[in-house]
C-alpha cells in the first residue's frame, strides 16, 4: 500500500491521485469499498454521479418499485437485516437499507458524490488511469468500474416522441412534481418496472393505455409482510436468519435447471403461469393479447399479484398494435388508431450491451470499450476484466447477470476476486496486469458452448440478454455456486503482469 490518496496540480488542474478509483456506489461499488476498508486500505477513492449511495435503487422511484428476489438474499452476506418489514421489500426500504450500511461501514468519506466520470485513458508510460470527471482529473493506478447494467435509460426511437406537449418521463427518472391523478396516461412497456407502475397508477388515472410489445410470462408473488415475532427471532436467534436465506438461495437455485441445462423442464412453471392468467385474466379477447408467444424464461420471468387485475380495470386497455409515432397530444398505433394522452411513462428499460459508459473508456491500444464490443460483442474473463484494459476491473462486466435470483450473491463473489486481485498486485508488487487475449477467448467459447442451449437462446424470444451479433453476453450460465468458486481466489497466471521489482513473478 505504497501509492495513497494525494493532491497535485499539473500546470493549472489539480489532479487527484489515488491508487484505487472505483466508480459506482450501488450495491457492487459500495460492497467493494466496505471491503477495501476492511482490508484496512483508506488508499481509494469512490466517484458517484448521483448525491447518494444506492445506484439503480436510488434512481429507480416510480410508484410500485420493488424487488423481485426476497430481502433475506437480496441483502449482503455480511449485513443481514432482520428488521427487514416484508419477504420482497419494496424500493424505499432498499434504500435505507443501503444508506445505513454504507453509514454503518464507515465509508462515506471515501465518496465523492455529484462526480459524474466523463472519460477514462490508459496511459502506458506511467502505468495510471487518467479520469476526467464532472469534479475534475483524477489519476489511478487501478480503476474499478461498478456502474451496473442498469443505470442508462433506453429510450425508444419513436418518430415525434420529442415534439410530446404533455409529461414525459423514463420509469427510472420519475417526475414526482407530475401528479397523474385524473389524466390519460400511456405506459411504453411491459416489462419488470412497468408491470409494477401500471397497478400502482391504473385506480388514480382516468384512463391508461399500456403499450405491450410482447407480452411477459407473470408468476406469483409470494409477498407478505413479517410478524413482529419473525423479526424478534431473525433478531435474536443465532443462525435462524441465515438459515432462511440458504433456503431461499436452494429454492431459487433449482431454476438453473431449466433455465440453462434442460429448458424442456420449464413447462413446469409455464403451467402455473398458464393457470394464472387464466384465473385473473377474465376476459377472453384480453387474455389472449397478453397470453405470451414465447417459451417461459427466455425473457425475464415476472411476479406480479397485481398487473393482471390492474389490466383488467375498465379504464385500463391494452394496446398491441405497434407506436407508429407520437404527436403533441396522443400516441399513434400502425392500425392508424389515435389515442389521445395527457402523459406518457416510458418504461422501456436500459441500455444494457450497448452503455453509453463504455465510448469513455479507453484501452491500451486507444479503442474504446464501445468500439471494442462492437466489433466483438461484450466479452470478458469472469465478468471481471477485459484484455486489452490493464489494472482495470470490472463489477457487474460481460455475463454476470441472472435472471433468477440475487444479483447481490454475484456482486459478492465478484468482491471476493476483485479484492484478492488488488491484494496480489500490492503482495507482488505489480505495475500492470491485463487478462491474457487466449484465456479470455478460450472463457468466453466456453461460456457461448453453455449457454447454446439455454432457454434464453432457445426460448424463441428477442431480448436484451442477446447483443447484435446474437451472443448472449449478460448472463451466467450455469450454477451460482460455481461462479462463487471460480472467483474465490485471484488466478494470476491467467494474466500478463509486468512488475517494478524485477524479482515479482505471477503466482
Ligand atoms: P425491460 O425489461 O427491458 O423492459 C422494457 C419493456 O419496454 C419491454 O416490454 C419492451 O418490449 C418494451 N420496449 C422497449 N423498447 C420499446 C419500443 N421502442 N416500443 C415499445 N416497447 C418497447 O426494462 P425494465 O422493465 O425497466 O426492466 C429492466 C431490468 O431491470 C429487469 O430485467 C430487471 O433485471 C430489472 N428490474 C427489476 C425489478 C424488480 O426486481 N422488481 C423491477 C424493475 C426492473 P419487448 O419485450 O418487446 O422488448
Amino acid at each position: 500500500m505504497s501509492r495513497k490518496v494525494t493532491d497535485k496540480a499539473v500546470g493549472n488542474q489539480p489532479v487527484r491521485h489515488s491508487r484505487i478509483i472505483i466508480v459506482g456506489s450501488g450495491f457492487s461499488g459500495l460492497g467493494l469499498a466496505i471491503r477495501l476498508s476492511q482490508q484496512g486500505r483508506d488508499d481509494y477513492l469512490v466517484l458517484e454521479r448521483g448525491h447518494d449511495v444506492g445506484g439503480t435503487w436510488r434512481d429507480n422511484t416510480y410508484p410500485g418499485a420493488a424487488c423481485d428476489v426476497p430481502s433475506q438474499l437480496y441483502s449482503y452476506s455480511f449485513a443481514l437485516n432482520p428488521e427487514w418489514s416484508r419477504s420482497f421489500s419494496k424500493q424505499p426500504e432498499i434504500q435505507r437499507y443501503i444508506q445505513g450500511v454504507a453509514d454503518k461501514y464507515n465509508v462515506r468519506d471515501k465518496h465523492v458524490f455529484d462526480c459524474d466520470m466523463t472519460g477514462a485513458r490508459w496511459n502506458a508510460e506511467t502505468a495510471r488511469w487518467e479520469i476526467q470527471s464532472s469534479q475534475g482529473a483524477f489519476t489511478a493506478d487501478i480503476l474499478i468500474s461498478a456502474v451496473g447494467a442498469l443505470c442508462e435509460p433506453n429510450l425508444p426511437d419513436i418518430k415525434g416522441i420529442n415534439d410530446f406537449q404533455g409529461e414525459i418521463f423514463h420509469s427510472a427518472r420519475w417526475d414526482h412534481d407530475s401528479d397523474l391523478s385524473g389524466k390519460r396516461v400511456a405506459v411504453i412497456g411491459t416489462g419488470a418496472s412497468a408491470i409494477q407502475i401500471v397497478p400502482a397508477i391504473a385506480s388514480k388515472v382516468a384512463h391508461l393505455d399500456v403499450y405491450q410489445r410482447t407480452a411477459p410470462w407473470l408468476l406469483p408473488r409470494a409477498d407478505r409482510p413479517y410478524l413482529g415475532v419473525e423479526k424478534l427471532v431473525f433478531k435474536h436467534v443465532p443462525g435462524v436468519q441465515a438459515l432462511s436465506r440458504a433456503a431461499i438461495y436452494a429454492a431459487r437455485e433449482t431454476q438453473v435447471v431449466g433455465l440453462a441445462k434442460f429448458p424442456p423442464a420449464m413447462k413446469i412453471l409455464e403451467t402455473i403461469a398458464r393457470a394464472k392468467l387464466a384465473i385473473e385474466v377474465r376476459d377472453p379477447a384480453l387474455r389472449k393479447k397478453v397470453t405470451p408467444n414465447f417459451r417461459i424464461g427466455c425473457k425475464r420471468m415476472l411476479i406480479s399479484n397485481e398487473y393482471y387485475p390492474a389490466i383488467s380495470r375498465d379504464n385500463v386497455d391494452v394496446v398491441t398494435d405497434g407506436i407508429k409515432e407520437i404527436r403533441a397530444n396522443s400516441v399513434v398505433t400502425a392500425d392508424g388508431v389515435e389515442r389521445e394522452v395527457d402523459a406518457i411513462i416510458v418504461a422501456t428499460g436500459f441500455h444494457v450491451t450497448d452503455s453509453p459508459a463504455y465510448e469513455t473508456i479507453s484501452g491500451r491500444d486507444g479503442r474504446t470499450l464501445a468500439e471494442l464490443f462492437d466489433e466483438i460483442g461484450q466479452q470478458g474473463y469472469k465478468g471481471s476484466a477485459i484484455h486489452n484494459y490493464p489494472n482495470m476491473f470490472f463489477m457487474l462486466g460481460p455475463n454476470v447477470g441472472l435472471g433468477h435470483t440475487s444479483m447481490v450473491y454475484m456482486i459478492e463473489s465478484q468482491i471476493n476476486y476483485i479484492a484478492d486481485a488488488v491484494a496480489t498486485v500490492d503482495r507482488l508488487g505489480l505495475r500492470t496486469v491485463e487478462v491474457r487475449k487466449d484465456v479470455q477467448d478460450e472463457y468466453n467459447v466456453e461460456l457461448q458452448r453453455k449457454l447454446e442451449g439455454a432457454v434464453w437462446n432457445t426460448g424463441g424470444c428477442a431480448s436484451w440478454y442477446l447483443d447484435k451479433h446474437g451472443n448472449n453476453t449478460t448472463l451466467w450460465p450455469d450454477f451460482t455456486f460455481r461462479f462463487r468458486s471460480l472467483l474465490e481466489k485471484f488466478d494470476a497466471s491467467a494474466y500478463e503482469t509486468t512488475s517494478d521489482q524485477p524479482t515479482a513473478a505471477a503466482v
